[in-house]
């Protein structure tokens, strides 16, 4: 049995004090702990939300990690500063990483190993764009980012793995795919999972679905058996309606 797991991105949201006000209140909402959550935040508020979430079970993620261990990098972040943070998941391979800094499925895979090599939980998205949809292209482009993101990994390595399924053209648009669209794309994930890695990790690795979810769309999509949890950017940013997310079966 697959437990929920629920996730926050903020993406490039929120100063220090709007991360300060977040973290007391959604400390006092969260309350359904038979749901996972954890919210992926900007960096410069990583170490604050750790401290500030201690006993809640509220867990916090990074938006994304280097792939080299250290090095002269100017401006980025190495796994090992994540875990001097004690961070527990990270997001890896977002679209918005995709699209506006060129990563690659190559990078993807680099970044995961860096990540299960040091104990921080991956969130790896995929999801295709809307030409890909329309030209009825979208179960090869996420198995083939399936496929290049998790060669050479072993069950051990990915026992933690996440999968977040996210549209592109669901994502901030507004529009989500029907609660059918992302059960079958899960479905088929699942499936490449047990290709590649077996039953142990098709079955207990928790599949979310991603683009545009909201307290009014959650219920449905948290029916369908395939789907295990969401990634959830805008809604996200408010306690309140990110707290309604996690009360799905309420
Ligand atoms: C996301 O940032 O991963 C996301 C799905 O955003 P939104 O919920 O705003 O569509």
């Amino acid at each position: 049995m697959r437990k929920p797991f629920i996730a926050g991105n903020w993406k490039m949201f929120k100063n220090k004090g709007d991360a300060k006000r977040f973290a007391e209140e959604f400390s006092k909402l969260y309350q359904n702990k038979a749901v996972d959550t954890a919210i992926c935040a900007p960096f410069v508020h990583l170490e604050y939300l750790k401290e500030a979430f201690k006993g809640t079970g509220i867990k916090v993620g990074a938006q994304n990690v280097h792939h080299m261990p250290e090095g002269a990098y100017t401006g980025e972040i190495s796994v090992g500063m994540l875990k001097s943070c004690n961070v527990d998941y990270c997001i890896i391979g977002h679209s918005e990483r995709r699209q506006y800094f060129g990563e690659t499925n190559e990078d993807v895979r680099q970044k995961i190993r860096q990540l299960v090599d040091n104990g921080i939980k991956p969130i790896m998205c995929v999801g295709e764009n809307l030409e890909e949809r329309e030209k009825d292209m979208q179960f090869q482009v996420v198995g083939r980012q399936m496929s290049e993101s998790l060669v050479g990994f072993t069950i051990s390595d990915l026992k933690d793995l996440t999968i977040a399924y996210e549209p592109i053209w669901a994502i901030g648009t507004g529009k989500t795919a029907t609660a059918e669209q992302a059960n079958e794309m899960c479905a088929l994930i699942r499936g490449i999972l047990d290709g590649m890695l077996g039953e142990y990790i098709a079955e207990n690795t928790r599949i979310q679905y991603g683009g545009s979810v909201k307290p009014g769309n959650i219920k449905e999509l948290m029916a369908q058996p395939e789907i295990d949890g969401a990634l959830v950017g805008g809604a996200s940013l408010i306690p309140e309606d990110f707290n309604n997310i996690i009360e799905f079966d309420k």
